[in-house]
């Protein structure tokens, strides 16, 4: 369920554009506006279903973000010597 307020629902729904990497059925990847490095390689993957915390997701679809999660990281390992993967849960662990 899609929230109204929620920027990245509004990129699933394609009321705001992004620059899409990947997308399936359940999932999306797309670069950030406003990416970490300036060298690149910030790719936002995300469930197309809002979820507030990962705990909230059901397995199917963390599954689905996880196979996602794993085929971009496999791409970006081709133009770089290595990745991080962060998930944030609640505003305090924002970075
Ligand atoms: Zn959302």
């Amino acid at each position: 369920m899609a929230q109204v307020d929620c920027i990245f629902c509004k990129i699933i729904k394609g009321e705001i554009p992004c620059e899409k990497i990947y997308e399936d059925s359940k999932t999306l990847a797309f670069l950030d506006i406003s990416p970490a490095s300036p060298k690149g390689g910030h790719v936002l993957v995300m469930p197309k279903k809002h979820y507030e915390l990962i705990s909230d997701i059901p397995d199917e679809d963390l599954s689905a973000l996880s196979k996602t999660i794993k085929k971009i990281s496999k791409a970006l390992l081709e133009y770089g010597p290595g990745l991080n993967i962060i998930q944030n849960n609640k505003k305090i662990a924002q970075v």
